[in-house]
C-alpha cells in the first residue's frame, strides 16, 4: 500500500506538467511602446489573452518620449491587469557586445526599476536585437531567469530548443501571409512565440505593425480558437530547467 502511494505521489509529480496542447500562441510586445498600453493591452485584455511585454528604458529619449515610450505607470498598470513584465535590459544594450559585469547590471538596472514601481522581479528575459551568446546564457542562469525569448522566425519546440533561447516569429508591416504561415505549425509540441514591436511604430518604422493588422490578427486567433499567452505561463508545460538539462545530456 505504502509503495503504491508513493508510486502515485511520484506519477503527479512527473505528470503535474499540461501536455502541450495545439494552437498554442505566445504574444510578446517589445521595447516599452506606448501604444502597448494605451491600445494593445485593452485590446487582449477584452479577448482574454495573456501576453509578455519586454520593457527596457529605450535610449536616448525613454524618459522624455512619452509620444513612442511608456511610463512607468503605464508599466505598472500592464502587471495590474495580469500581463507579464519581462526584461529586456535595462538601455536596450545587445548583450553580445557586453563583459560580464556589464550585462549583469543591464539586467538588474531593469530588476530595480520595476521593484521602485511594485513590478515583480522578470523571470523571463528577451535579447535586444536578438542577439545573444553563451555568456547572456550564464548570466541568465545565475540570475535565476527561466525562458528568453530570440529571433530566428521559427517555432519552438521545447524538446529541442533550449528555454534560454527560445526561437520567435517576428511581424511587421504589411505581409500578413508570415502570422498565417506560422499559426499553421502550432501542433505537436510546436509552439509559435510572435514577436511585434510598437502597432504602429514611429521611432523604428522597420518594425512598424499598422493598428488594423494587428487587430485582424487578434480576431483570428479569437475566432479559430488559439490560447495566446505569456511566456512566464509556458511553465505550466516545461520545467525550464530539466529541459535545458535533457537537451545538453542529448548533445554530448
Ligand atoms: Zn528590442
Amino acid at each position: 500500500m505504502r509503495s503504491l502511494i508513493a508510486f502515485l505521489a511520484l506519477s503527479l509529480t512527473v505528470h503535474a506538467l499540461e501536455p502541450i496542447p495545439d494552437k498554442l500562441v505566445v504574444l510578446t510586445f517589445d521595447d516599452a511602446v506606448s501604444n502597448h498600453a494605451t491600445f494593445v493591452a485593452p485590446m487582449l485584455k477584452k479577448l482574454g489573452f495573456g501576453a509578455t511585454f519586454y520593457v527596457c528604458e529605450f535610449q536616448p529619449d525613454f524618459e522624455t518620449n512619452k509620444e513612442q515610450y511608456m511610463t512607468w505607470e503605464q508599466i505598472k498598470s500592464l502587471h495590474e491587469m495580469g500581463f507579464e513584465v519581462g526584461n529586456h535590459t535595462g538601455h536596450h544594450k545587445h548583450v553580445n557586445g557586453l563583459k560580464k559585469e556589464q550585462l549583469v547590471e543591464e539586467i538588474e538596472f531593469l530588476e530595480r526599476r520595476c521593484a521602485e514601481h511594485g513590478i515583480p522581479r522578470p523571470t523571463t528575459f528577451c535579447y535586444p536585437a536578438y542577439g545573444t551568446g553563451p555568456l547572456a546564457l550564464t548570466v541568465l542562469t545565475e540570475k535565476g531567469y527561466l525562458f528568453a525569448r530570440e529571433g530566428h522566425n521559427r517555432t519552438y519546440d521545447p524538446a529541442k530548443d533550449d528555454a534560454l533561447l527560445i526561437p520567435s516569429v517576428s511581424l511587421s508591416g504589411e505581409n500578413t501571409a508570415p502570422f498565417y504561415d506560422a499559426l499553421k505549425l502550432a501542433e505537436d509540441g510546436h509552439i509559435v512565440v510572435l514577436t511585434f514591436h510598437g502597432i504602429p511604430e514611429h521611432t523604428h518604422p522597420w518594425v512598424n505593425t499598422p493598428p488594423e493588422i494587428f487587430e485582424q490578427y487578434m480576431k483570428y486567433l479569437a475566432d479559430n480558437h488559439y490560447t495566446a499567452m505569456s511566456v512566464r505561463d509556458l511553465a505550466r508545460y516545461i520545467d525550464p530547467i530539466k529541459a535545458r538539462s535533457a537537451i545538453k545530456a542529448e548533445k554530448h
